[in-house]
C-alpha cells in the first residue's frame, strides 16, 4: 500500500537500558553497557524502510560513544539534546539544568559539527513544576522542545497542555516551539499513543488505527522510542513495581511494531517536518 505523504516525525531517546529507571547516575558504571546494540537495530530498521529520525541523544551516551553518535550524524539522522544525566528536570535547580544542558550540547556539537536545536526532557519532566526549564532552553538557543506530555502519569504531565505543536513565548520574551509526541483525544482525557511502554502495550492493529484517524485530521504524529526497547535480552534487575511494570513489558514485541510503523507512515526528522514553524521563532 502507497504511504500517505504526510511527514510525522520519528524520534529515538538514546539512553542505555538503565539509564532511563530511576537508577543513581553514580551507580550507572555497575551496569552493562548496550546501548549500541539496540541502536544498531533501530540505524537498520530505518535504512530498511528509508526513514530520518531525529535522536534526543543523552550526554552521558555522548561522552561514553562518541563513535555511535557520529555514526547517527552521518546516517542523516538530526542529533538533539536528551539532556545529560536523566534526572528529572523537576529535581534539578536551574542552575544544574543549565549546566548539564550545556555539557550536552557541547558534546553533540562537537561530534557532528551541526548546531543542536532540539531537546527532550528525561520522563518528559517539563510539568507545572518546571516550566521554567523553558525559558533556560530557549536563552541557551534551543529552537524546539519536545517534553510536555498533555496526559496523566505519576511521572509526569500536563493534562490541559496543548496536543498540538505551538510556540510558546517564554517568561523572557523569547520564543519557542513546544512539539509533544502524539495523543489520542478521548472525551477527558488523552490517551498516551506515542510510543514507549504504550507501543509494547497496544496491538499493533490498534495504534495504527489511532494515528491513522490523527493523521487524516491533519495532524503530525510523533513517535519514540528507545535502544533498550529492541533489546530484550538486556539485564533484569530488581526495580519498584511501577518502574519494572512498563520497563519489561512486552520488549519482544517492539522490533516488529517499529518495523510496521516506519513502514506504515512517511517520517522525517522535527527540523524538517517543522521547518516552516520553525522560521517563526527567530
Ligand atoms: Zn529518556
Amino acid at each position: 500500500m502507497l504511504k500517505n505523504k504526510k511527514k510525522h516525525v520519528f524520534s529515538i531517546d538514546v539512553e542505555d537500558w538503565y539509564q532511563g529507571i530511576e537508577l543513581p547516575f553514580n551507580d550507572w558504571t555497575k551496569y552493562e553497557k548496550r546501548v549500541e546494540y539496540g541502536m544498531k537495530k533501530l540505524l537498520k530498521l530505518m535504512t530498511k524502510n528509508n526513514v530520518k529520525s531525529t535522536c534526543f541523544i543523552l550526554g552521558k551516551v555522548a561522552e561514553e560513544h562518541p563513535q555511535l553518535v557520529k555514526e547517527i550524524s552521518k546516517a542523516g539522522h538530526e542529533v538533539a539534546s536528551h539532556g545529560f544525566s536523566h534526572e528529572k528536570i523537576y529535581d534539578l535547580t536551574p542552575k544544574v539544568f543549565r549546566e548539564q544542558l550545556h555539557r550536552s550540547v557541547g558534546y553533540l556539537e562537537d561530534l557532528t559539527g551541526e548546531k543542536v536545536i532540539g531537546h527532550r526532557a528525561p520522563y518528559f519532566s517539563i510539568t507545572k513544576d518546571s516550566l521554567w526549564a523553558l525559558d533556560i532552553l530557549a536563552e541557551e538557543g534551543i529552537l524546539y522542545d519536545s517534553s510536555i506530555h498533555p496526559v496523566f502519569n505519576y511521572r509526569y504531565g500536563i493534562p490541559g497542555a496543548n496536543r498540538l505543536a505551538s510556540i510558546i513565548e517564554t517568561e523572557i520574551g523569547i520564543k519557542l516551539l513546544e512539539i509533544p509526541v502524539s495523543t489520542y483525544p478521548l472525551r477527558k482525557v488523552n490517551l498516551p499513543v506515542g510510543g514507549g511502554a504504550y507501543l509494547r502495550i497496544y496491538p499493533y492493529f490498534f495504534l495504527k488505527k489511532c494515528l491513522r484517524t490523527l493523521e487524516k485530521k491533519g495532524e503530525t504524529i510523533g513517535i519514540y522510542v528507545h535502544p533498550w526497547e529492541l533489546d530484550p535480552e538486556h539485564p533484569k534487575i530488581t526495580l519498584p513495581f511501577r518502574v519494572s511494570a512498563t520497563h519489561y513489558l512486552n520488549l519482544r514485541s517492539t522490533e516488529k511494531k517499529v518495523d510496521s510503523l516506519l513502514s506504515d507512515f512517511n517520517f522525517a526528522p522535527y527540523k524538517v517536518v517543522f521547518k516552516e514553524l520553525l522560521k517563526g521563532i527567530r
